[in-house]
């Protein structure tokens, strides 16, 4: 049967070329163009943009990208398995897909970014390494980052780590760095059904937006504080935080001593930050 793109349907590229998901790589893929699709258009108009996508696996999602017109993807694809498959859709877009083989996290993305347009990054990232990724992109030295958004799918419990505010169960360090530096949202639900192979759990597409003048404030410090703060989250702050100065450290910054982590604003936590 045609596809919208000309391309093979997916479920054959993977026979085709023996790409059986492992779970060591977090591979689950994505079939539905409409999905793929919906999931690129987060990110807005394609056009102008580079895209960086993490996993590309098959090419699911690199082909909803390259059929919205983005002016380039550069994909880095750590299972060399999936190098054939995605030459075919790199023949099918010439001069627009550039594959990296190689592991992300050891990937310098700022270096490849072009210096002649915008870059957004769109990813069904694999599991076990989504939040060390987010947090190289998220904690950069300097800011504004390189990229204009990022487009991520998460598992919806880690999606709700990354955009809770106080008070909310799920508010911890990783919201918190988030919160510092971007504005966080998540948008839309993916069922398990979606997926090949179906992972347990549901997953949500989170997309990030950097603040252009995010409170100043170390990234390092605010690590460590929010770390020891929330490494005791249900014990008083004077507590948590008595390797780093506990209540005369506290009172400094205005703080209530007997206050718990999950009540202090982004603001307060880089407050405290800026008198560690
Ligand atoms: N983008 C495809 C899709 O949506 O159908 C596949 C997504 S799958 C959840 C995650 C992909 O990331 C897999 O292709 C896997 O091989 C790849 N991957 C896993 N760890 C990686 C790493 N450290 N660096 C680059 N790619 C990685």
């Amino acid at each position: 049967m045609a596809t919208i793109d000309g391309l093979p349907k997916l479920s054959d590229v993977i026979a085709a070329h023996g790409l059986d998901a492992k779970k060591s790589l977090g591979q689950n893929f994505l079939f539905d163009l409409n999905l793929t699709q919906k999931i690129a258009r987060t990110a807005g108009k394609l056009d102008d943009l580079t895209v960086f996508e993490v996993g590309p696996g098959p090419g699911g999602l690199t082909r909803a990208i390259l059929s919205l017109n983005a002016k380039k993807v550069i994909a880095v694809e750590r299972d060399e398995r999936c190098l054939p498959a995605l030459a075919e859709i790199s023949a099918h877009y010439p001069g627009k897909l550039e594959v990296i083989s190689g592991d992300a996290l050891k990937t310098d993305f700022a270096s490849l970014a072009p210096n002649d347009g915008p870059v957004a990054i769109i990813a069904n990232l694999p599991y076990n390494v989504g939040t060390q990724l987010l947090l190289n992109w998220l904690l950069p030295p300097v800011w504004p980052p390189f990229w204009q958004s990022l487009t991520l799918m998460f598992q919806k419990e880690v999606g709700e780590r990354i955009t809770a505010g106080p008070d909310d169960d799920h508010y911890g360090r990783l919201a918190v760095l988030a919160g510092w530096r971007t504005k966080a949202h998540m948008e839309f639900d993916v069922p398990p059904q979606a997926f090949s192979p179906p992972p347990k759990v549901t997953s949500t597409v989170v997309h990030l937006t950097p603040r252009e003048n995010p409170i100043d404030c170390d990234a390092k410090k605010l690590g460590r504080v929010t770390e020891a703060a929330f490494g005791q989250r249900r014990k008083m702050l004077r507590q948590s935080l008595k390797s780093l100065g506990g209540e005369a450290l506290l009172l400094q910054a205005g703080i209530d001593p007997q206050r718990r982590a999950e009540t202090l604003s982004v603001e307060e936590f880089c407050r405290l930050a800026n008198l560690v």
